[in-house]
């Protein structure tokens, strides 16, 4: 179990200045800023280690999560790690459901954004004291102990402890051969690096290329902002790909539900796998209402980026509102939260396709979507995980890819933590890139 008492908790605003080259644009962020809310918790344990985690944000708002995390500290600081790890249920409760904190969420907001920050550190930190990456610590929890770190409150009318349990066993049957299959070949993953919106077509066409010669396969393209303009890029992709390559479509957001079926059927000669976020992350039936229609011909809907936590998931699962999930390692309350959405994913058979991307998201990610085919999946079919090639460079432990898919984590811990140099460089607005960009008048645009 855990070492130490906590006896420190710092936060940082890390962003990156991604909108001066349109990384990351689409329908609904055109001009993002990759950034984070940093958290480091350390110890009085003699190992001196430390835990990192984060949070993505776009710029802009991380400076309110940042707020947040300061305020849920009270709860962390002082404690032992013993006692969090030993009760993880009731210490994720007591973080999530503070009486005047709740208030402003419960579950939902900024204010979840930071206490995954604050938990990612903690189980960073866990994994490193047990000298394993989180994936290799979650794959040797015996299935008690794992369903002693999830919150089952709001959830029971889908998924029982009893029922997690049962997928958790049967779990164990086989999981040292798909551990060595994916210590062996990794992964599956798909690329969005190539079709961001503000990319120009030129652009565009020599991603492709590119993703094409180092083996990618399966290819995300933003839509949403103009048909015309859609039509044209999915037919430049689907052109350069070939027709025996994956196309996936993500619209952020951007349409009314009846608006997103009409969209969508125009761009079906594409012959799309899904159609990601098309409407509100909110709206359960509407995304039903869309998964109807489409499915005649044969595209899916996919969503969970912005779906704030599992009692979402539990509802567009209920409704039959989606045909992928995608979990999000910082929007759900970090792994205690995402093992009950996975939990749920297996018990209703639909596929987990996790979002990453972002800053960190790929690096934490890997740990879960890894543990999920080891240990509650157990299949590979339908199912990929997202990969951006953006920002791995300010990562202790960057993201390893081969053959287009994800090689198992090595490193102790969540993979989370930064480079101090990167960190420092970056932190808004002391650091020194944005020094530099905020007394550049023509940069002043994009803070
Ligand atoms: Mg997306």
């Amino acid at each position: 179990m855990g070492r130490g008492r906590i006896t420190g908790l710092a936060v940082s605003d890390v962003r990156f200045p991604t909108s001066l080259s349109r990384h990351g644009s689409d329908a609904m962020h055109p001009d993002p800023d990759y950034s984070a809310a940093y958290v480091t918790i350390e110890t009085d344990a003699p190992d001196g280690l430390r835990g990192y985690g984060l949070t993505f944000t776009l710029g802009k708002g991380t400076e309110v999560v940042v707020s947040a995390v300061y305020v849920l500290a009270a709860h962390v600081v002082n404690k032992d790690l013993d006692e969090i790890i030993g009760d993880f249920r009731g210490f994720y409760r007591q973080l999530t459901s503070d009486g005047q904190l709740r208030w402003i969420g419960p579950e939902k907001g900024a204010v979840h954004l930071a206490s995954a920050a604050i938990l990612n550190a903690i189980w960073d930190l866990w994994a490193k004291q047990e000298g394993k990456p989180l994936w290799k610590l979650l794959v040797d929890m015996d299935p008690k102990q794992l369903l002693s770190c999830i919150d089952f409150r709001y959830i029971t009318d889908a998924l029982t402890e009893e029922e997690a349990y049962t997928i958790l066993q049967n779990g164990l049957l086989g999981k040292k051969e798909r551990e060595e299959q994916m210590l062996k070949c990794g992964y599956p993953a798909y690329t969005t690096s190539c079709a961001w919106l503000g990319y120009p077509d030129d652009q565009l066409k020599q991603l492709c290329s590119e993703a094409l010669n180092n083996g990618w396969t399966r290819f995300k393209v933003k839509v949403g902002a103009d048909l015309q303009d859609d039509m044209r890029r999915c037919r430049l992709v689907r052109e350069m790909i070939g027709p025996e390559n994956m196309l996936m479509l993500d619209a952020n957001q951007r349409w009314e539900v009846d608006e997103a079926i009409d969209w969508v059927t125009k761009l079906a000669a594409f012959k799309p796998l899904w159609i990601e976020e098309p409407t509100s992350p909110d709206d359960i039936l509407g995304h039903a209402k869309i998964a109807k229609a489409l499915s005649p011909l044969g595209i899916g809907v996919a969503t969970g980026e912005q779906c704030h936590n599992r009692v979402i998931f539990k509802q567009l699962l209920q409704a039959r509102a989606l045909s992928y999930v995608q979990v999000d390692s910082c929007r759900l309350g970090s792994v205690n939260e995402n093992l009950s959405v996975l939990l749920m994913a297996k018990k209703f058979q639909i596929p987990v396709c996790p979002h990453a991307g972002g800053v960190g998201l790929c690096e934490l990610v890997q740990h879960l979507i890894i543990f999920d085919y080891i240990s509650v999946s157990g299949t590979l079919e339908n199912r990929m995980c997202e990969y951006v090639d953006h920002l791995h460079e300010h990562f202790k432990y960057p993201v390893v890819i081969m053959n287009a898919s994800y090689m198992p984590p090595q490193a102790a811990g969540y993979s989370t933590e930064m480079k101090e140099d990167s960190a420092r460089k970056y932190q808004f607005p002391e650091g020194e890139v944005w020094q530099k960009l905020l007394s550049d008048h023509s940069a002043t645009k994009i803070s």
